[in-house]
C-alpha cells in the first residue's frame, strides 16, 4: 500500500506528466487487473459448467413432459423402457444405461446426431467390431473425479470419431462418433427408435481377464477387463436431472452414497483395488486403524456399487467369516427384482451365487 501511495505522490509531484518507468508501472499493473478478472472469470464459468454435459444435441430431457421425446422406447413399449434399471420384461431385465432418441436424420432416414465426450477423460476401451456385441460399435471413456473413478460408455454408435483409441485423452464436448444403430442381436434397431445408449459405470476389478480365466473357464471373453460382467452402473437420468437441479453444488460421491443401500456385506480381505481406484466410498474408522483391519463392511446399492466400505477392526465384529450378510434393506431389494445379491435362507439371508460372484470379483 505504500509504494502505492508514493507512486500516486510521485505521479502528482509531476502533474499528468507521469515519467516513462512509472507508466509502465501503471501500464503492468493494469495488464495484471485485467488478467485478475479474466482468471477469475474462467474460475467462475469453470465452476458453474456442469461436471457433465449431455452427449447428443437431444436436451428434452429438462424439458417438463419432454421424457418421450428423450428416451427411445423399446419395440411396442412406452418411454419407460428406455430409462435405467429394472425396466425390461416387466421388471425381470435390467438395462443399465440410457437410450436417448436421435434428433436429425439424413435424406435416408438416418440419424446424423453427434455424439460427444460429457466430460474430459481418457478414451480405455473402443470396440470396432459391431458382431462382437451386442452394443455394436462403442466407446467407453475414463473420468477421475473428486476421488472416484467412473467411465461413460457410448453404445450402438454408426461411427467412431477422429482419433477415439486407447489412450486418447478427449475433452468434454469432444466428438466421440455419430449416434447410429449397431447391434449384433437378431433383431435389429429400427430407424424410428435410433438411440444413443449410455451408462455410467464402475470398472468393478482392472484384472477382470484374470478372473474370468480362472472363474469362467470355457466362457468367451471378447472384451478383456471391460466384459459387461465387470461394470456396474448408476442411473445417467437422476445423475443429471440431480445436477441440474443442485447446479454447481452438485457432488457425484454425496449423489452416490445417498443412493439407497440394499444390503451390508463383510469381506475378510483389507486391500482391494476397488478402494484404491475410489477412495471416496471408503469411510475412515480411527478404530481399524489402531488396531489393524480386519475386513471389510461393505454397503450396496441394488446395482451393487460398493458405494461404501468400512474397515473394521476384528474387535468389532462379532464373527471374523467373509461373505456374510450383516444388513437388508428388503423394501430396497423388492423394489429391483431384477438384482439380487442376498437371498433368504432359513430365518436369515445368505449372498446369492450372483452375490458370491460380485465379492469374488470385488476382492480379486
Ligand atoms: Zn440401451
Amino acid at each position: 500500500m505504500r509504494e502505492a501511495g508514493n507512486v500516486t505522490d510521485q505521479a502528482r509531484n509531476v502533474g499528468m506528466d507521469v515519467p516513462l518507468p512509472i507508466r509502465g508501472t501503471w501500464r503492468r499493473a493494469g495488464c495484471l487487473l485485467v488478467l485478475m478478472i479474466v482468471s477469475t472469470w474462467s474460475l467462475k464459468s469453470a465452476e458453474n459448467a456442469p461436471l457433465f454435459r449431455l452427449p447428443t444435441p437431444n436436451r428434452a430431457i429438462f424439458e417438463p413432459g419432454g421424457e418421450s421425446r428423450f428416451f427411445a422406447p423399446t419395440a411396442g413399449k412406452l418411454w419407460p423402457s428406455g430409462t435405467f434399471g429394472c425396466v425390461r420384461t416387466d421388471g425381470r431385465q435390467l438395462h443399465e444405461g440410457i437410450d436417448i432418441l436421435f434428433t436429425q436424420t439424413d435424406r435416408r432416414g438416418e440419424p446424423t446426431d453427434p455424439v460427444t465426450a460429457v466430460a474430459d477423460g481418457s478414451v480405455v476401451y473402443v470396440n470396432r467390431k459391431s458382431g462382437l456385441s451386442n452394443y455394436g460399435l462403442y466407446v467407453v471413456v475414463r473420468h477421475q473425479t473428486s476421488g472416484l473413478t467412473i467411465q461413460t460408455l457410448y453404445a450402438h454408435l454408426a461411427t467412431i470419431g477422429p482419433g477415439v483409441q486407447v489412450g486418447a485423452r478427449v475433452a468434454a464436448g469432444q466428438l466421440i462418433g455419430k449416434l447410429g444403430r449397431t447391434t449384433n442381436t437378431r433383431s435389429s434397431i429400427s430407424k424410428d427408435r435410433a438411440h444413443l445408449h449410455l451408462e455410467f459405470n464402475f470398472q468393478l476389478n482392472p484384472s477382470y481377464a484374470q478372473w474370468h480365466a480362472r472363474h469362467r473357464v470355457g466362457e468367451r471373453n471378447d472384451h478383456g477387463n471391460w466384459n459387461g460382467r465387470n461394470l456396474l452402473g448408476v442411473d445417467p437420468w437422476k445423475l443429471y436431472m440431480e445436477q441440474q437441479r443442485l447446479g454447481s453444488r452438485f457432488d457425484l460421491v454425496k449423489w452416490i452414497r445417498s443412493s439407497p443401500e440394499v444390503c451390508r456385506v463383510f469381506v475378510r480381505d483389507s486391500d482391494f483395488p476397488w478402494i484404491k481406484a475410489n477412495p471416496a466410498f471408503v469411510r475412515p474408522n480411527p478404530r481399524a486403524n489402531k488396531e489393524g483391519v480386519a475386513g471389510f463392511e461393505i454397503a450396496l446399492d441394488f446395482m451393487g456399487v460398493p458405494m461404501e466400505c468400512t474397515p473394521r477392526a476384528a474387535s468389532e465384529m462379532k464373527r471374523l467369516v467373509s461373505n456374510q450378510v450383516l444388513y437388508v434393506n428388503e423394501a430396497e431389494l423388492s423394489q429391483h427384482p431384477c438384482r439380487r445379491w442376498v437371498t433368504k435362507s432359513g430365518k436369515g439371508w445368505v449372498l446369492s451365487t450372483a452375490g458370491l460372484e460380485l465379492m469374488s470379483l470385488l476382492t480379486f
